[in-house]
This record gives structure tokens, sequence and C-alpha cells, in this order.
């Protein structure tokens, strides 16, 4: 299973009630962090999350509001006296101002801080997942990721019995394709399910765009930026963020499953006028709130 925690939904500045862009996501053990807006880990401590099990960074871009963290993170990281490696993604050519931020005083750390530059395509691939990186149009480099969980085949545990595959038969199958039982011959696809693996898709801070669209293409869950309401779309677009209709478009543009909207501007006390606007436009969409858990 795949357990989101949205750990901030403010824009530019935290609110009493938001904090700074951040989500985290735990698979199998793991937990990755998506970007890591200043006060990221105190929020992963009020929602439960384990920070030793912290894998691997995924910044998106270098705006304040999406990197400040890093900081303070990786001295209490160093405080609870992590060995670990840890990796940082960030996009490429601004490694060395991450390095910067985190070592700005020269501290030094009980384990390595890896930071590596990304370009898109594939960045990390683990035990049943692979983690992409794809770029969206903000007013800086910036990269969107997809999780994808590996697909996967089951075998029908009732058809097997009948058919007698039994033992060894099974690995046979998988290698094979097919194996002769008897008199008769058994397909592996006649034996098996298939299971897409789920898809997450982050996007912040963009406009719309195709890319986005292509890389949320049937996603599980996207996380859209949705600074403005519509009636904004003109400041949107001079400041290179998205509507909520606009975020609602690329979700049904890209026939997600469901749409999250988060990175509202300090401006809304309410945001339901941004929901009404995203809903009108596609359904399935859903406001973030700090602390907010989705199960996949
Ligand atoms: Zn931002
Ligand atoms: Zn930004």
């Amino acid at each position: 299973m795949i357990k989101l925690t949205i750990l901030g939904t403010s824009g530019s500045a935290p609110t009493k009630e938001r904090n700074l862009s951040g989500m985290a996501l735990q698979f199998d053990g793991n937990l990755f962090l998506f970007d890591c807006g200043e006060g990221t880990q105190r929020q992963m401590f009020k929602y439960g999350l384990n920070i030793s099990k912290l894998k691997a960074i995924f910044i998106t871009h270098m705006h304040g509001d999406h990197v400040i963290g890093i900081a303070g993170l990786a001295r209490t990281l160093s405080l609870y006296k992590r060995t670990a490696p840890l990796t940082i993604f960030v996009p490429h050519g601004f490694e060395e101002n991450a390095k910067m931020l985190i070592k700005f005083d020269n501290a030094t750390f009980t384990y390595e801080i890896i930071v590596k530059g990304v370009k898109g395509g594939n960045i990390l691939s683990g035990d049943g997942f692979e983690i992409r990186a794809f770029a969206l149009r903000h007013s800086v480099m910036d990269y969107g990721y997809i999780f994808k969980e590996s697909d996967k085949w089951h075998f029908m545990k009732q058809k097997c019995k009948e058919l007698g595959v039994k033992g060894d038969m099974f690995k046979k199958l998988e290698k094979m394709k097919q194996i002769a039982l008897g008199k008769k011959t058994v397909r592996f696809k006649d034996v098996t399910t298939f299971e897409l693996g789920k898809k997450i898709v982050y996007a912040t801070d963009t406009r719309p765009s195709k890319s986005t669209v292509k890389a949320a293409e049937g996603a599980d869950v996207l996380l859209h930026e949705s600074t403005y309401d519509d009636a904004m779309a003109k400041l949107a677009k001079e400041r290179m963020h998205s509507t909520s209709g606009e975020a609602a478009k690329v979700a049904k543009d890209a026939k997600v499953k469901k749409l999250i909207l988060f990175h509202f501007s300090t401006r809304y006390k309410n945001t339901e006028e941004l929901l009404k606007d995203a809903k009108s436009v596609f359904p399935e969409s859903y406001l973030a709130n700090d602390g907010m858990q989705i199960d996949i």
C-alpha cells in the first residue's frame, strides 16, 4: 500500500493553518519526501512519520518555500545519529546552492549527504517502484515527480489448482510462459491476472502544461498546485502558477482518478471558491489540508 501525507499546502509563506509545500510518500518501509519547505520536519513529527525511515528527498525547484526546510531536517537527522547516506535530488545546476543551504555554517553530519542534479527521466528505481522526473513550467527550472509502483502479475490460485499447477511449475511458467502438463498446455496468461501498479504525480509550481498531462496520464492521484482561483487567471499567468480550474483541466486531460489541489495563495482564508472552479471542470477534485492522509 502507498500512503501519502500532505505536510504543507501554502504557497510562498506559511499561515496559521498551513505550512509550506511538502508531501511524504510511504511505500514498503520506505519514506520519500517531495519538497521540503520551512518547518517540514516538525510537520513530519506532528503527523506521525518516522524521519529515520527517510530514504530520499526530491526538490521540485529552488524557490525558498520548497527547499529551505532541508537545512533543519539535515541537522535533526544528525542529532538522531543517522548513518545511512541521504540523497537529495534538485534540478540540475542547483547542486551547489543546495549544498550551501545545508552546510552554510560548516556543520558536520553523522551521515553522508549526496546532492544529485535532476534532468528528467528515471532518477530512482527500487524494489517494486520507480521515480521519474518531468519538466514543469515555472519562472525557474522546475521538475515534477512521478512515483510508479511496478505492474504485477498474480497467479489465480483456484485456476492453478484446477489445472494442477504446483511446486516449481510456477517458476517455469513465469520463465517459459507455457508448460506442458500431461496432454495439456498451460499458458502463463491463462492462469494469471495483471495488476497495474499505482501512480502518483506531484506537480508544483507550474503553469498548466502538456508535459504534466503526459506525465499524469491515468494517475491514481495527481497533486497539482492551485495558487489562485479562476478569477485571477491573469496573475496566475504572470507569476507562472495555475488557477484551480487550470489544474482541473490538466487532471481531466490526463484522465487521472483523483486531483488534489494545494499550494494556495495566502490571500485565501476560505479555499472553497477554488474547489468550486475545479469541480466544474473535473468532479474528482479535492482540496488538500495539512495532515491530510491518503491511502492508495
Ligand atoms: Zn511555491
Ligand atoms: Zn516557485
